[in-house]
C-alpha cells in the first residue's frame, strides 16, 4: 500500500480566483504524483508529524487551479501573483504583456503580504499562549500581579 498526503494551501480554499486568459472562474483540480525517496521535496511531503516520516514512496496529492472553459492550468503561487494583477489593473483579462510588466511589482506585494501575515498569525499564537498559560496558573492557585 502506498502513503499517501495532501496538501491545500489555505488561500485556495478563502479567495476567489478568475482565469487571466478568459475571465472566468477557476475550479481546484487535484494532481496527484509520486514523491520517491531521494527527491529534493521528499523530507517535506514524507512527514507524518512532528518527528516521524513515512517509509517509502509517497502518493502526494497537489491541487492547483484548472479553468473549465479554456482549460489553462495555473499553479496556486502563480495564480497568486496573477491575482494581484488582475486587481491592480481591474480586470480579469490579461495579456502577456501586463503580466511581464507587473511579475515582478506583484510577487513583492505577495511576499510583503505573507510576511506581514506570518507576523501577526506568530503574535496571535503568542497571545494565546500567555493566555493559557495565566489560567493554568490560576486555577491552580497562583496569585498573579502585574
Ligand atoms: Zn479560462
Amino acid at each position: 500500500m502506498a502513503n499517501r498526503s495532501s496538501t491545500v494551501p489555505l488561500g485556495m480554499l478563502f479567495y476567489k480566483f478568475h482565469c487571466h486568459k478568459c475571465g472566468e472562474k477557476l475550479v481546484r483540480s487535484p494532481r496527484t504524483r509520486t514523491v520517491k525517496p531521494g527527491d529534493p521535496d521528499y523530507a517535506e511531503h514524507s512527514r507524518l508529524g512532528a518527528h516521524s516520516h513515512f517509509i517509502g514512496d509517497v502518493e502526494l496529492t497537489e491541487y492547483c487551479f484548472k479553468c473549465l472553459s479554456c482549460d489553462t492550468f495555473a499553479e496556486y503561487e502563480e495564480q497568486c501573483v496573477l491575482s494581484i494583477i488582475q486587481k491592480k489593473l481591474g480586470r480579469a483579462v490579461l495579456s502577456a504583456d501586463d503580466i511581464k510588466e507587473n511579475r515582478e511589482t506583484a510577487q513583492k506585494t505577495l511576499q510583503k503580504r505573507r510576511s506581514v501575515y506570518h507576523c501577526c498569525l506568530r503574535l496571535l499564537t503568542l497571545v494565546a499562549l500567555l493566555l493559557a498559560l495565566y489560567f493554568v496558573l490560576k486555577a491552580n492557585g497562583f496569585e498573579i500581579h502585574f
